[in-house]
């Protein structure tokens, strides 16, 4: 949790009300924003692709582009849109991971064991390119 630090009694008042409307309704938009996601999961993905991973200066662009491919995925994973396999596609168990080629395409990867997955990158370097 983020603690927020509030710009006037104005600001406060408006993040108070939202947070009364989301305990209030949270759950109601929730379950309409997963259902239009399931009817339009084309649509959805495309929204993903072309907002992008949100710009934090904080974090190198490197770190900043797996972390926002891997979120995707894991996302997928948790709405039952995909699962992740107990065996990579080296034939390995173990961790899997989702593996990257292109951050162009989050949902576009290779599922493998974090060893061959960080050997992988270490072999052909992804984030070279200017993205
Ligand atoms: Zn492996």
């Amino acid at each position: 949790m983020t603690s927020i630090r509030y710009e006037d009694e104005e600001h406060r008042k408006r993040r108070e009300a939202q947070r009364r409307w989301v305990a209030k309704h949270g759950d109601e938009n929730r379950a309409r924003a997963a259902k239009w996601r399931a009817e339009n999961l084309e649509r959805a993905r495309a929204y993903d692709r072309a907002r992008g991973p949100h710009s934090t200066p904080l974090i190198g662009e490197r770190k900043r582009l797996t972390k926002w491919a891997s979120q995707i995925v894991r996302r997928a994973i948790a709405r039952g849109e995909i699962v992740r396999p107990e065996i990579g596609e080296c034939g390995h168990a173990g961790i899997i991971e989702s593996a990257h080629a292109d951050y162009s395409d989050p949902m576009v990867f290779r599922w493998l064991c974090q060893p061959c997955h960080r050997r992988w990158d270490r072999l052909e370097p992804k984030t070279k390119r200017p993205y």
